[in-house]
């Protein structure tokens, strides 16, 4: 499908052309059609999926075809509320993409910065308002923002807005919109309360979900120990002195950090070479057909250098580092597991992690099984283990749900100490 099947306006499909966008992603397939005939509309999508450009493309459509005062203030048309800065000045940066060939103005408001600049832009008069909510706030209560005018109204990343515990400041902003709107409401998850607030704010809405990789295969049995990063080294030794790991793809986050556990372990004894991008494609790949012959036991690899990377029977991944974006991990390990094979992905996680390892059970819906009697625990840190632990990597269909922030927050805390 190609844009030009959305009904989207000349200089809009310039602007995409000029962005290289091709093919609308399917969230944009799916919302952009529903948004044009004025519908509300609730999107459970997460970024990476092309959300941005699902809502900023009918709205840059929506107003332009309304007649806009050229001079004097314009009213603001459209708002849309996200929880956080960056998110706010990206979202601003794609009205600038798509709009580029239109006649609207649109502006960012965020905290942390003087306001003095976002006042001046607001006097001009803007048509489309990115914001953050409690700077929105501030500049309402100051009389520099008035909503009565609004027709789009987006809450974006709704779940995060409460995670962060924005709702009240949201409810405030809500409180102050006409009532004849349309809007839309983008969350990653679904949970009760996030539902409530959409039942509050929406119409009719139509649903859209689009699901991003996230189910884990079941033949992949999962396992995180809590590890000092200093301590990462040694586990790694000690689980690999285990003759039943045949063979093991080791992820590690930077070029470097693959190199030096590569070195780490041969001093050690056991074979295996990294594999990332500051390598030749020629060492890349006697590297990896090493790894496939079993030449080599361990391959150390960083996520680019892994992509492409198919090893028949590959029993082990082993996170040494555990990546930012969930949906890296959920790539990582569905490297095991392959073709009915069983697998094993095993994961450390330091302190500076633990945020990573919520990110990734929130987005598999399970929490990965703890492993807490292993030689090298955590010392600096209190690692509450809550409900899951276990003694071995065991397949997760008995773990507790996606609320996995229990797996830290829990009562169930105690010290390790170290032998
Ligand atoms: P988002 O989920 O809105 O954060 O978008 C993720 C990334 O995908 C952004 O870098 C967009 O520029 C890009 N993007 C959005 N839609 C498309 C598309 N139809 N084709 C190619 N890239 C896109």
């Amino acid at each position: 499908m190609s844009f030009t099947k959305l009904s989207l306006i000349e200089p809009i499909l310039k602007a995409l052309s000029a962005e290289g966008y091709t093919t609308p992603t399917p969230i944009q397939e799916q919302a952009i059609p529903i948004l044009l005939e004025r519908k509300d509309l609730l999107g459970c999508a997460q970024t990476g999926t092309g959300k941005t450009a699902a809502f900023a493309i009918p709205i840059l459509q929506i107003l332009s075809e309304q007649k806009l005062s050229d001079r004097g203030p314009r009213p603001i048309k459209a708002l849309i509320l996200t929880p956080t800065r960056e998110l706010a000045i990206q979202i601003g940066e794609s009205f600038s993409a798509y709009g580029k060939f239109l006649n609207l103005r649109h502006t960012v408001i965020f905290g942390g910065v003087p306001q003095h600049s976002q006042t001046l832009a607001l006097k001009a008069g803007v048509d489309i308002m990115i914001a953050t909510p409690g700077r929105l706030l501030d500049l309402m209560n100051q009389r520099f923002v008035h909503l009565q005018n609004i027709e789009l109204f987006v809450l974006d990343e709704a779940d995060r807005m409460l995670d962060m515990g924005f709702i009240h400041d949201v409810k405030k902003v809500i409180a102050k919109l006409p009532s004849q709107r349309q809007s839309l409401f983008f969350s990653a998850t679904m949970p009760p309360e996030v539902s409530k607030l959409a039942d509050t704010i929406l119409r009719k809405p139509v649903r859209v979900e689009v699901t991003p990789i996230s189910s884990t295969a079941e033949t992949v049995k999962q396992a995180v120990y809590f590890v000092d990063k200093v301590d990462k080294k040694r586990l790694l030794i000690h689980l690999l002195n285990d003759k039943a790991i045949a063979s093991a793809l080791v992820f590690a986050r930077t070029k470097h950090g693959a190199d030096k556990v590569a070195k780490d372990l041969l001093k050690a004894g056991i074979p295996a070479e990294a594999i990332h991008g500051n390598k030749s494609q020629n060492a890349r790949q006697r590297a990896l057909s090493n790894f496939k012959s079993r030449q080599t036991r361990v391959l150390v690899a960083t996520d680019i250098a892994a992509r492409g990377i198919d090893v028949e029977e590959l029993s082990h991944v082993i996170n040494y580092e555990l990546p930012n974006i969930p949906e890296t991990y959920v790539h990582r390990i569905g490297r095991t597991g392959r073709a009915g094979n069983n697998g094993i992905a095993l994961s450390f996680c330091d302190s500076e992690e633990k945020e990573y390892l919520r990110d990734i059970n929130k987005l598999i819906s399970k929490t990965i099984p703890v492993i807490d009697n292993h030689p090298y625990p955590m010392e600096t840190a209190i690692a509450s283990t809550g409900t899951a632990s276990a003694a071995r990597p065991q397949t997760n269909s008995g773990a507790t749900g996606n609320r996995s922030e229990n797996a830290f927050r829990g009562s169930n805390r105690r010290r390790f100490g170290r032998r």
